[in-house]
This record gives structure tokens, C-alpha cells and sequence, in this order.
């Protein structure tokens, strides 16, 4: 139940608003309290701080004058119509130019009479002008100052809810409650960082006195939304590493000799301190909760066997868990090379395993005789019960909703078991302290030695036959090509068409070759034929879609042409080319889109010729979609931030997470006097999913 406060008030209670807009707004903006309302930020400002003179103005600028009518005409017919005004002041003239239905204005200027105007300047028959300026009554109206400009839609804009009507309401509603606005945080902090107060900060970024103020405002309520956003996060943290007892395992055997006789290469540095990482959790008293993030081809895989061997070692079983069934195959036979000289049993289990053969796996699992089992979402069934589950390895993270992963911990012993989670999408760095921020991080930022950088060129459909060449060329070397097209739920129809007639032209334009196609709709035993037959080398070239997105490795695959690339997001391309550049040979990845690009699109085709770095790459498409976008982040209800910016605010969510880490050392249950308004806060928001920040 929520309490009744003055901020709960609906606005159409708001005078000027009324059911019908209240609803409107309800809808678009979803406004649908006075605290929304008071919350529902400017996205920028117009300076209008300052009068210029006329003879300063130049085209293009948005500029404010003074000055008063001097003239006013008519010209044109109907359609072609139009109203102008000349404005004169002590350095100059300007005309002021209104199109079609300018009744209004015609009634409302009066030659002589002093007024303030802002706007852009336009050219119109070569000439200098404003077209349709804001204008006021100079004497009427403040105009020193900076004025807010509130985002609206279509539908809004139709029904007269402009950005100057919602201002307007929220001026109403600042005059009713700005008494009412309680202060968040500690005096302490407020002083110490020199932070305007809450409710000066909620006033000042609606209706700034001056420019510093519009900045000052920001950063408080940046500073305080980003406080309780780490609080929240931290403190559900701690509550975790408290309450979960996990395995303690020790170094091994099995470790040793897997590392001195069968590991086929040399870890890298960066695999080392990762696994140094993991053991030393599993070697603590706690659950492990890590998240290890590591570009595509860093060699997840062989850091989670390394860890998978303490957990045999100690008696304890393996769960994991992939996306799809091509990559759980994948890692099954990557694991079972690993694991066979050892002597550890390992057992796939997904949609398709036969029931004979689930039988046995669901007995043998019990009385603890599978030592691994690798599978798909089928491993969270209940029937699927271990004898002792130690340790528990999920890829590719942001296909699992957090539910599930507490799903898979639940089917507990006494002790928790052990939490890895292995992501490919390389997160950055500020995002994955708030988004996993109930996960350790660990970093694999290296790549194997003597991997060659993926060269990416971009191409249109007038080189689709040099394409086709340099095909030929690769399987004539015995390498083998990926094409890969778009599929998505909504124009699924014409994407499958795509992919066939893709399909029938490359068969025609290589008779000879034999060719794979994997998709959605084939069933999974089939899907597994073709996948294996494309991984043994028998087929040269795999047609498909995404289905092979993640993870899968075949070192002698070396050419990825991308049909429609335009079409794909910039994480999930990088994650496709990821596929090839795994062995020795120079890879190649081609980018096919039309000839006329969106500006967005073509910026992240060239950021992907541009750069090979996953981080880079990241961080690019945290700038152009905002954090609400990027893979993963939807799920996590976190970041519905009223005002900050984790792509911009990386710094400040920084500095803040000390803030409060030295806080929840000092008084983790708030109960000191200075830290009473943070228990308040916390007190209302507990078991919501809401910001905490947020005025109620
Ligand atoms: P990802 O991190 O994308 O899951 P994988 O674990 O599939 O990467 O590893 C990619 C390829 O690199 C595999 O063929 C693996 O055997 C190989 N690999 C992993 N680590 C190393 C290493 N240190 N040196 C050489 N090759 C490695
Ligand atoms: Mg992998």
C-alpha cells in the first residue's frame, strides 16, 4: 500500500489539465503524479539570458532581440500567404515572418510597441529573417533567463501539450509542493561535495536562476540518483555474500596433472589472473558469484574447465548452462576432449536427448556418477537432481534472465554452489558495477598469442561478384565461409525468403561446393547434422542465421560475409565476426548492406571496420543507444534513471560508489543520526523495484 502524499496527487488535478490530457500524459510520458511531474526533467535549455543586438544575428543561430515594430504587411495568396514583421532596435532591423495562419499574431503585435523575440535564423528570398519566433510583450514576460525544454510526442503535440504547456504545469506544481521536497542525504555528504540541496536542485533544474545553477542541480540529483542506485545494488550484495555459504575447495590434484600433460597450449596472462581470481572464491567460505567478461575467442571455456576441476576434485558436481543447443554440443565436446584422459565423466542433456538416455543421466546425476553436465535451458528442469552440485558455469549471460540463474542455486544442498557466469558481450566497465553489481567481476582482456586481427571491409551489392571470387579463392585455399542473415520475429516472412533465395544463388554460383544452412525452423536434430558436418570440415560453406552467434569455434572457418548487415545492432555483429579469426589463417569479414545507409547505420558499420576491440565497441553502442538498450540491461529493472547517464556519468558513478562503500562499512544498517534520512529513504523504497531516489 502506498501512503498517501501530496506527491501521489494525480495530476489531473493540476488546473489546466483536466481527465483528458492527464490521461495523454499518463500514456506518453507516463505522468501520473505531481511527484512525476516535478521529476520529469528538461533534456536541454534555451539561453535566454541574454538580448543581442540585430546587427549581430547570423543565419542559423538561435538568437533573442529587442526591439519594437516598426512595420507590418501582408504578401502572396492563400497557400503562398504570409504575415511579416519588421522589428528594429538601436543597431539595426530584422524581418519576423509568418506562413499560413497567422491571424493570431496579426491580432496580437501593435506597431510601436517594444517586444522581446527568440528564435532561429532562417534565410527566405535570400534574405536574413525569423520564422516563427517566439515573441512576447517586452514589459509582460521575464526573459533573463534559461528556459527548459521538456521532451513531448506526436500525439501529445496534437493535443496542444507542447513543451511551454508542460513548463507551464510544472511550475503550477513546484509552487504547491516545493515546501514539501525533503532532503535525501546526509548534511555531512551535501557539504563535503558541495551539493545543492534536494529541494533547491529539483527547483533549479526546472527554472535555473543561472547557468551555473542548471549544472549545479544536475550533478546533485545525478550525484544523489546514482548514491541510491549504488546502495541498492551494494547492499543486496552484501546481504548475498553474508547469507550464502559455499563449498571450500582446495587446490588439486586433477589440476596439476591436467595443467603439466594435457592443456593443449599456454594460458594467457590475462586467463591466469582470472582463474587465480576464481579459485581463490572457491577456496574461501563464501558462494562465488562471478561474472567473467572476456571478448569473443579470449578462451572462456578452458577458464571455466580449470575451475570445474576444483569442484571435481572436491567431490562435487558441474551444471552448465548454454543459450542453444549448438553451442551446449560444442562445449560438451570441448569438455569431454579435456575431461576423458582425466577420467571425468561428462554428460550433454538438452530438448533433444532421448528419454532412454535421460534416464540414465537423471539416475547417474543422483548417485553422483556424472561428474559434469552441460546443457540448455533443459538443465533447470525438475527432475534434473544432483547428488552435490559444487559449482555452477552459465555462458553467455545476458540470454538468462536473473530468475533463472536463482533457479539453478536453489537446487541447493546445504552448501550453495559456486556461481560463474561467462559473458561475451564486453560490457564497460561502469555499467557491469551496476548492472552485475551482485557479481564479481573478472576481466579477460587478452587474446591468445598469434591470433591474426580480423580485417572488415564493408560492400555493397555492385561487388556481390568480387564477393563471390574471393569465396571461391578461400575454399580453394581448404577454408571455409560463413553467411549469416538477418532473421527478426517481425519480418520473419521475407528474412526466411532472404535466406533461401541467399541459399539457392549460392548453391548456383558454387555447384560443386557443398553447402550447410542452418535456421530457427529446422528442427534440432538436423540443425546438429549440419552444424557437425559444417565443424568436421565436410561442408565449405554454412549459410544461416544467427543461430550461430555465440560461441561457436571452428578454427578453419576464416571469411563471414554479413547480408543486410545494416540491419543488425552493433553488439551482435561484433559477437558474429567473433566467430571466425580463430586460427592461424588471416580472416576476413565482409559487410553487405545497400547503398543508401541511415546515418545511425552507417555509423556502426564503420565502427566495426574501424575497430576489432570488444570494449571499444561497447562503449560506441552505449553512446548511441543509452544503456536502456544494450543487451542484457532490459531485464534488470535497474536503470530506469531519471537523470543520470551511465555512458556519460562513469566518472561520478565512480566516485560515488566510494561514497558508499566507506558509508556501509562505517553504519550498514544506518543507524547513526546523520544517516536517519537514508534509512527513510530506504524505509519507502525497500521492496520496490523503483529508484530509490525518487521524490514520494
Ligand atoms: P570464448 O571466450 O569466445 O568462449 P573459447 O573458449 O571458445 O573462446 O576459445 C576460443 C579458441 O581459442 C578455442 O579454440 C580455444 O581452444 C582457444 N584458446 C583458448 N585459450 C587459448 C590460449 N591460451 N592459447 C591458444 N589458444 C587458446
Ligand atoms: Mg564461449
Amino acid at each position: 500500500m502506498i501512503k498517501e502524499t501530496l506527491f501521489n496527487t494525480k495530476i489531473e488535478f493540476i488546473k489546466g489539465v483536466g481527465p483528458i490530457k492527464a490521461s495523454l500524459l499518463n500514456k506518453e510520458l507516463s505522468l501520473f503524479t505531481y511527484g512525476d511531474l516535478i521529476q520529469y526533467y528538461p533534456y536541454r535549455y534555451e539561453d535566454r539570458s541574454k538580448i543581442s543586438k540585430i546587427k549581430d544575428i547570423r543565419l542559423d543561430s538561435n538568437i533573442q532581440v529587442c526591439g519594437k515594430i516598426t512595420k507590418t504587411k501582408k504578401e502572396g495568396y492563400k497557400k503562398n500567404s504570409r504575415y511579416i514583421a519588421t522589428l528594429k532596435d538601436s543597431s539595426g532591423v530584422v524581418d519576423l515572418i509568418w506562413f499560413k495562419g497567422f491571424s493570431w499574431i496579426e491580432k496580437k503585435l501593435t506597431l510601436g510597441v517594444f517586444y522581446v523575440v527568440f528564435g532561429k535564423i532562417s534565410l527566405y528570398k535570400n534574405k536574413i529573417c525569423f520564422t516563427h519566433p517566439d515573441i512576447s510583450e517586452e514589459n509582460k514576460k521575464l526573459y533573463g533567463y534559461f528556459k527548459p525544454k521538456y521532451s513531448t510526442t506526436e500525439v501529445l503535440k496534437k493535443s496542444y501539450i507542447n513543451s511551454v504547456f508542460i513548463e507551464n504545469i510544472i511550475k503550477k506544481t513546484l509552487r504547491l509542493t516545493y515546501n514539501k521536497i525533503e532532503e535525501t542525504l546526509p548534511d555531512e555528504i551535501i557539504s563535503k561535495e558541495n551539493l545543492l540541496t534536494k529541494k533547491k536542485a529539483v527547483l533549479s533544474v526546472h527554472f535555473p536562476k543561472d547557468k551555473e545553477f542548471i549544472s549545479k542541480a544536475i550533478y546533485r540529483l545525478k550525484f544523489e540518483e546514482l548514491f541510491y542506485l549504488q546502495l541498492k545494488i551494494l547492499s543486496l550484495k552484501m546481504k548475498k555474500k553474508k547469507k550464502f555459504e559455499g563449498y571450500v575447495f582446495a587446490k588439486s590434484l586433477l589440476l596439476s596433472d591436467f595443467y603439466k600433460k594435457h592443456i593443449p597450449f599456454n594460458l594467457t596472462g590475462a586467463q591466469k589472473r582470472v582463474v587465480k581470481e576464481c579459485y581463490k572464491d572457491m577456496c574461501s567460505k563464501k558462494q562465488m558469484n562471478r561474472l567473467i567478461q572476456g571478448d569473443v575467442g579470449s578462451g572462456k571455456t578452458v577458464v571455466a574447465f580449470l575451475c570445474m576441476l576444483l569442484a571435481v576434485e572436491g567431490k562435487t558436481q558441474i551444471a552448465l548452462m548454454s543459450p542453444t543447443e549448438v553451442l551446449a554440443n560444442q562445449h560438451f565436446n570441448s569438455i569431454k576432449n579435456y575431461s576423458i584422459p582425466l577420467g571425468i565423466r561428462v554428460e550433454i542433456l538438452t530438448g533433444s536427448t532421448k528419454i532412454k538416455d535421460r534416464k540414465i543421466i537423471f539416475q547417474d546425476l543422483k548417485n553422483g556418477k556424472v561428474d559434469i553436465l552441460i546443457g540448455t535451458h533443459a538443465l533447470i528442469e525438475k527432475k534434473v537432481v544432483f547428488k552435490k552440485l559444487g559449482l555452477v558455469v552459465i555462458d553467455e549471460q545476458h540470454k538468462f534472465g536473473v530468475a533463472q540463474r536463482a533457479s539453478l542455486w536453489s537446487k541447493k544442498n546445504r552448501l550453495f554452489p559456486h556461481v560463474l557466469v561467462m559473458t561475451a558481450t564486453p560490457i564497460p566497465r561502469t555499467l557491469a558495477l551496476t548492472l552485475y553489481g551482485d557479481l564479481d567481476v573478472s576481466v579477460i582482456d587478452e587474446l591468445p598469442k598469434g591470433r591474426k586481427k580480423i580485417k572488415t571491409f564493408h560492400r555493397n551489392e555492385n561487388a556481390r561478384l568480387k564477393v563471390f571470387g574471393f569465396i571461391n579463392r578461400t575454399i580453394k585455399k581448404g577454408e571455409q565461409v560463413y553467411i549469416v542473415y538477418p532473421l527478426i520475429e517481425e519480418s520473419k516472412t521475407q528474412d526466411y525468403k532472404d535466406l533461401m533465395d541467399g541459399y539457392k544463388s549460392i548453391k548456383r554460383a558454387f555447384p560443386k561446393t557443398p553447402i550447410s544452412i542452418l535456421h530457427g525452423r529446422m528442427k534440432s536434430e538436423n540443425k546438429s547434422f549440419e552444424m557437425k558436418r559444417f565443424v568436421g570440415g565436410n561442408t565449405k560453406i554454412l549459410i544461416s542465421t544467427t543461430v550461430i552467434e555465440v560461441g561457436v569455434d571452428v578454427s578453419k572457418a576464416t571469411v563471414m560475409v554479413i547480408e543486410n548487415a545494416e540491419r543488425f545492432g552493433l553488439a551482435q555483429l561484433h559477437q558474429l565476426r567473433g566467430r571466425i579469426g580463430r586460427g592461424k589463417e588471416q580472416s576476413y569479414c565482409i559487410l553487405m548492406t545497400k547503398y543508401e545507409l541511415s546515418s545511425d547505420a552507417k555509423k556502426r558499420i564503420d565502427a566495426l571496420v574501424k575497430t576489432s576491440d570488444g570494449f571499444k565497441i561497447a562503449d560506441i553502442d552505449l553512446q548511441m543507444r543509452g544503456p536502456g538498450n544494450l543487451m542484457g540491461t532490459q531485464q534488470s529493472g535497474l536503470l530506469n534513471l531519471l537523470i543520470a547517464n551511465l555512458s556519460e556519468d562513469g566518472l561520478l558513478l565512480l566516485k560515488v560508489r566510494e561514497i558508499v562503500i566507506r558509508l556501509l562499512e562505517k553504519d550498514p544498517r544506518f543507524l547513526n543520526q546523520e544517516n536517519q534520512r537514508i534509512l527513510n529513504q530506504i524505509k519507502k523504497f525497500r521492496s520496490s523495484e523503483l529508484n530509490w531516489s525518487r521524490i514520494s
